[in-house]
């Protein structure tokens, strides 16, 4: 087949939306019982092969034109018990982070007014716990319903769950839990010694059984193998049921952690890796995460070629840098990316009017999000 007939096939394939069409059938993509010698054979595909690959997937299940936005802010920052080793939060490394208690409600709902002004459609939570107290959950709970009755997704990160403290979570509306598995089984004791690999699997198959959706990933450029990245992969992709987000993050390293000094991930490395989520999780939501302050603007379109189609959207990750949120518009706006549209009732008109103006307000760079 000529290059010709592959873009005339895909465009007679494709609706105004640029998404592939395709029936019920067709759809035999979504698997759970990946191997790793597959899973490494799409790493050493050509570049070029494998991004064609991943972008006609990409196409099957979304709008490629299209990056879903959400707003991570900090609710609880630094003195985590936990050895993380790349995370300036652990209270065992002298990153100069200064520490906060957990948010006021006030606070978190002014912050959430402001996302949603600037066109995010979920907010995320984050406190750095091993696992949130109980006494903390009707607080956290509380902020779940605030932040709902604006009318944004929630999303949180509060380090382990136990089954009732899911459960809660889940009765308070939260829509989202985010708890990555970081890395590979295998490498995981070089990263984390604190808690498990099955510590990680139990509170994602806690989180699944409540009834929310999953957000679980992890971070490349850790001084991991490639087996490494693919294990990764595998695990999340072999999950019961794939997790609805997937955020790849590249190392942003801190100084004073003990990944301060790590090699450069080679940055088709990450590309490869982005693809590889998008062919092996194909409904996911594959979220360009940190580390997009260090990428750049060729790097996150190629990204987005490769199947990424979420991103924070706020100028600070809980801790470490982000871009701007007029510097993520303009790079849209050259790519012809818009943000994903609100999931909102399509009858309510009045909704859709007020989104539409405030993007508008956001490429006139009128408003900025400023987290933390
Ligand atoms: S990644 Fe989370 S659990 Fe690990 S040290 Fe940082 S805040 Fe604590």
């Amino acid at each position: 087949m000529t290059v010709k007939s592959v873009a005339l096939s895909l465009a007679d394939l494709t609706d105004n939306d640029g998404v592939l069409a395709m029936t019920a059938s067709q759809d035999k993509t979504i698997r759970n019982n990946w191997q790793r010698e597959e899973v490494l054979a799409l790493f050493n595909q050509p570049f070029n092969d494998l991004l064609f690959d991943a972008q006609v997937m990409h196409r099957r299940h979304f709008n490629p034109n299209q990056v879903q936005l959400s707003t991570l802010l900090s609710i609880k920052t630094g003195a985590c018990p936990e050895d993380c080793k790349y995370c300036p939060q652990s209270a065992r490394y002298d990153t100069g982070l200064e520490k906060e208690k957990l948010l006021e409600i006030e606070a978190v709902i002014e912050a959430a007014k402001v996302a949603k002004a600037s066109g995010s459609s979920r907010f995320c939570m984050g406190a750095a716990w091993r696992s949130p107290h109980d006494r903390d959950i009707p607080k956290v709970a509380h902020m779940i319903r605030e932040v709902k009755a604006l009318g944004l997704e929630t999303c949180m990160t509060l380090g382990m769950l136990s089954e009732e403290q899911s459960e809660k979570l889940a009765s308070a509306g939260l829509d989202y839990y985010n708890h990555n598995l970081d890395t590979s089984k295998e490498f995981y004791g070089e990263v984390i010694t604190t808690r498990t690999y099955q510590d990680r699997i139990n509170t994602l198959a806690n989180v699944r059984n409540s009834g929310m959706k999953v957000c679980a990933g992890g971070i490349v450029g850790m001084g991991e193998e490639q087996q490494d990245r693919a294990g990764l992969l595998m695990e999340l992709a072999n999950l019961p049921r794939h997790p609805e987000s997937v955020p790849i993050n590249m190392l942003v390293k801190v100084a004073g952690t003990p990944m301060a000094d790590q090699a450069d991930l080679d940055p088709f490395e990450f590309i490869r890796t982005i693809a590889i989520a998008r062919l092996m999780m194909p409904k996911s939501y594959v979220r360009l995460s940190a580390g997009r302050e260090d990428m750049n603007e060729q790097m996150q379109a190629m990204a987005f070629m490769a199947g990424a189609n979420s991103i924070f959207y706020c100028e600070k990750l809980l801790t470490t840098p982000n871009p701007k949120a007029n510097t993520d518009m303009q790079l849209f706006e050259r790519l012809g990316i818009s943000p994903e549209p609100f999931h909102v009732d399509k009858s309510n008109d009045e909704q859709e009017a007020e989104l539409h103006q405030t993007l508008a307000d956001v490429k006139t760079d009128s408003q900025f999000y400023r987290a933390g």
